[in-house]
């Protein structure tokens, strides 16, 4: 498995292995024991699946393609996890997200395992039919490790709604007579996806933000002062200000935090930049993001990067190169494009105070050593970006019952969920000199370990 998730593991273990109060019925060589365990056990998937799809492409010639399954864990219920359709897919990397997952539905008390899937292709590179085919034979070749109540896959990079559109379809022929609503997850709203589930990450990151800012500042403003901790010092000085906010990538979830900052009532945010594949868009007034929302929408998801587009889209704005986002003088920069954004080559230009990861792994365990130690607040990917996965249970959950949540009550399911994170992960955090990071983690491996051990695992 890839070193990051062991790290992970292996130093949540530690710092548990030393907290007394944590089982504490376990003691000398039985909890060594059992901790090394927990270790083989946390540290390595549950099953790899690879297969080498054959695909009869439209063109006529018969293709070989990669394919995996890989199920990390299903101590807390059905394993759960996004298909990726890029180039780059390989065994390592599936594993390290699926172990990921594991630790997200964990830290959220979601009720699901972790997987997550992958076919080694470029998308682009396919007619809709060939892509319709993969999509089949993926449902085929894995059929016998899927199911509502085995392992519920998800979009991820390179899929959306249509393809689980096809592959629960796929599923159902598979199976007549079966149960299959919830089969896949992140499926049109006509074929029984959630509303608010394409807003669901966005809004969740977002949300994240605005409730360590905003609910959870004011109500522990004294609390928070008392504190000998940098953390509580950084955000306590940006409390009331008027916050400068940029955001990397204007996509799925880079245009929803936009646009949530842009109409947020309970903090004064300014976005001041964003950014895409091509440019970053910088006014220091403040951006129009919702012209930018329609502009995009319009424009194949891409921003303006022109400065007659720049007209057209009806904004003010410079125009900057792509990676300017990251280091203009702003409070905050949500992070919502891809891994690795922030390393070991730009960590001395950053100038956030707060970082958030709406993106999965944006920032490399190098800088984010460094700007901890600077105390900025780095708001991890595990915490922030589980939207995604809250509002998928809920889709999985509608379709049990098969009765539909309005918008709103989606929405509001999702933020109670997180806010329930929130309220055990900050007081600790703040509490310890440690980052938000390993915090998070740390409450993911316990709870994954509790459940081990009052389930029986680890004799
Ligand atoms: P998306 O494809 O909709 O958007 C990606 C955005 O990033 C686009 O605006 C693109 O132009 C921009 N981009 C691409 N390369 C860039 C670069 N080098 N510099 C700056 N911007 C660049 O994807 P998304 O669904 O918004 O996902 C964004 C990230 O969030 C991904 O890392 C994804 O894994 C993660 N994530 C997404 C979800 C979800 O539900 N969509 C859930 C959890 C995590």
């Amino acid at each position: 498995m890839g070193n990051q998730t062991v790290d992970i593991v292996k130093s949540s273990l530690q710092a548990l292995v030393d907290d007394k109060s944590f089982l504490p019925e376990l003691s000398g060589e039985r909890r060594k024991k059992a901790f090394t365990s927990l270790l083989a056990i946390l540290s390595t998937p549950n099953h790899v699946n690879k297969s080498f799809l054959r695909i009869a492409l439209e063109n006529g010639q018969v293709v070989r393609i990669p394919a995996y399954r890989v199920q990390h864990n299903n101590i807390l219920g059905p394993y759960k996890g996004g298909i990726r359709f890029h180039e780059s897919v390989n065994e390592d990397e599936v594993v390290n997200l699926a172990a990921l997952m594991t630790l997200k539905n964990a830290l959220h008390q979601v009720p699901f395992g972790g997987a997550k899937g992958g076919v080694v292709i470029n998308p682009r590179e396919f007619s809709e039919k060939d892509l319709y085919v993969i999509c089949k034979k993926y449902v085929q070749y894995f059929s016998d490790s899927l199911g509502p109540d085995k392992d519920i896959p998800a979009p991820d990079v390179g899929t959306g709604e249509r393809e689980m559109d096809w592959m629960m379809g796929e599923y159902k022929s598979i199976r007549p007579g079966e149960s299959y609503r919830g089969s896949f997850t992140g499926k049109s709203v006509e074929n029984g996806g959630s509303l608010g589930r394409r807003e669901a990450t966005g809004k969740g990151v977002y949300y994240t933000f605005r409730y360590l800012m905003h609910d959870f500042l004011n109500l522990q403003e004294s609390w928070l002062a008392e504190r000998d901790n940098p953390f509580a010092k950084t955000v306590l000085a940006l409390k009331d200000k008027l916050l400068s906010v940029a955001v990397q990538g204007f996509g799925n979830v880079g245009s929803v935090v936009a646009l949530a900052a842009f109409q947020c009532n309970h903090l004064n945010n300014k976005v001041v930049a964003v950014s895409d594949r091509n440019v970053t868009l910088y006014n220091s007034e403040g951006l129009n993001i919702p012209s930018l929302v329609k502009y995009s929408y319009a424009n194949n998801g891409d921003l303006p990067k022109t400065d007659e587009m720049v007209k057209l889209a009806g904004i003010k704005a410079e125009i900057l190169n792509r990676e300017a986002v990251l280091t203009i003088d702003t409070d905050v920069v949500f992070l919502a494009a891809l891994e690795n954004q922030v390393h070991g080559e730009n960590k001395k230009d950053i100038k956030a105070r707060i970082i958030v990861e709406g993106a999965n792994a944006p920032v490399s365990t190098e800088a984010d050593e460094y700007l901890s130690a600077k105390g900025v607040v780095i708001i991890p990917d595990i915490l922030a970006n589980a939207g995604g996965v809250i509002v998928s249970y809920l889709e999985w959950l509608q379709g049990r019952e098969t009765q539909f949540y309005q918008e709103e009550e989606v929405y509001q399911k999702l933020y109670e969920k997180m806010k329930e994170t929130f309220d055990t992960v900050l007081p600790q955090f703040f509490a310890d000199p440690y980052p938000l990071r390993r915090n998070c983690n740390i409450h993911a491996v316990m709870k994954l370990s509790m459940i081990m051990y009052r389930q029986g695992k680890l004799y």
